[in-house]
């Protein structure tokens, strides 16, 4: 598949700039952590707020940073920039506050940048493209909906719990139908960015309230797992009812997950739909693993710490697939938030974006 664009990303040693809003908040270390050593993609620009504009990275972030990783030598001198400021690259991923995200990324989008944003803010609009690309990479499409002009566009990837969701009842959905599905989530801490649920709040405890989130899971989950057509996404028609808790875990939304199916599946033929789900296999994408979902066989698996950070942490990870006495199967999916359900995703996206030529 050689491209010029894509020759010049991977194989001339050039990388591709791109800009960092949001740069230093949990997404945001996020992403500067995983495009530190990134084969097509170089950091030159990082931006947060007016706290923080005018500093070098690592002076904004001071103790902020809460990777086990030092915080890349390049990445750390550079000047932030502040909300609204010019940018030079062309491709800036986003992971602003949702309070500003609406507004700041359309202005970029308007100045001919490609925002790749993990922010809510868009997912819904009916022109923006909401991506897992191993799921539904044909609504790319929709970009060229959008009316922004000079390459400028809008992407985004779903809230990090709807993107397990989806990744896990795609191949079923694909295979058997989905009738209905009952979604119960247990909500890593680093969710809520930081510094996020108040320690006396959750050490010990469970909150079974996340603010809109059972809301984003209801309605992402059915715009990613419909279909394209030549006047935007006929959404999935299937009910998805989402109970939300916030746990107290460090990185990982595990979730149990109860479905009802169109047509008769067997567990056998549910693994296999799993197993056999490799789109994205031979394009060699640098964030797309091998196996995006992994069956366990273990009866006391998936769990955060043990299964989050599987395939660098972009690998969703499912088991203890029964028969369930109220739909009809049943199941445990687990993620992880901050790599596959955030920064992961969107870099993701704009690998596919390159690949497919698309910017
Ligand atoms: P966070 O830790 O609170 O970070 C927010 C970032 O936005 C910081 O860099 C902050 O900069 C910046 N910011 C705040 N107000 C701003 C303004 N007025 N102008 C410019 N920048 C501003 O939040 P987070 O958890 O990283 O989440 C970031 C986004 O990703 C949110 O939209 C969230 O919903 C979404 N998301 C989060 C997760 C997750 O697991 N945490 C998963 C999926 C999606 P300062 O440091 O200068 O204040």
């Amino acid at each position: 598949m050689p491209s010029r664009k894509r020759a010049a990303a991977t194989g001339s040693g050039r990388r591709i700039p791109v800009g960092v809003l949001g740069a230093t908040g949990t997404v945001g270390q996020r992403f500067v952590q995983l495009l530190e050593r990134h084969p097509w993609f170089e950091v030159i620009e990082v931006m947060a707020s007016d706290q923080s504009a005018g500093r070098s990275y690592a002076e904004a972030i001071g103790s902020r940073w809460k990777l086990a990783t030092a915080i890349p030598p390049d990445v750390a001198k550079l000047r932030v920039r502040g909300p609204g400021d010019p940018l030079q690259a062309r491709i800036l991923f986003s992971a602003l506050d949702a309070s500003v995200a609406g507004d700041l990324e359309q202005e970029y989008a308007r100045r001919g940048h490609l925002v790749s944003s993990n922010a809510r803010n868009h997912r819904m609009d009916p022109k923006v493209p909401l991506v897992i690309p191993e799921v539904n990479r044909d609504h790319m499409k929709l970009l060229d909906l959008q009316p922004y002009r000079n390459g400028g566009g809008l992407v985004t990837n779903p809230n990090c719990s709807t993107i397990v969701i989806a990744m896990a009842l795609a191949p079923i959905h694909r295979s058997f139908g989905i009738d209905a599905a009952i979604v119960t989530t247990f909500q890593a801490a680093s969710g809520a960015g930081y510094p996020g649920v108040p320690s006396l709040d959750i050490l010990g405890n469970v909150v079974p309230f996340i603010s809109g989130e059972e809301a984003k899971i209801e309605s992402e989950t059915q715009k990613i797992l419909g279909r394209i057509g030549p006047k935007g996404i006929a959404h999935a028609e299937f009910p998805v009812s989402a109970l939300c808790h916030r746990v107290p875990v460090v990185d990982g939304h595990q979730m149990a997950i109860s479905l009802r199916l169109e047509t008769r599946a067997t567990r056998r033929r549910i693994l296999d739909a799993w197993e056999g789900f490799r789109p994205l296999r031979k394009l060699g994408l640098p964030s797309a693993p091998e196996a995006p979902i992994e069956a366990k066989v273990e009866e006391d698996r998936p769990q955060p710490r043990l299964d989050a950070d599987r395939a660098g942490g972009m690998g969703v990870t499912v088991g203890r697939l029964r028969p369930c006495n109220v739909l009809e199967w049943k199941f445990e999916a687990l993620g992880h938030n901050t790599i596959r359900g955030a920064a992961g995703a969107a870099i993701l996206n704009v690998e596919i974006l390159v690949r497919d030529e698309r910017i």
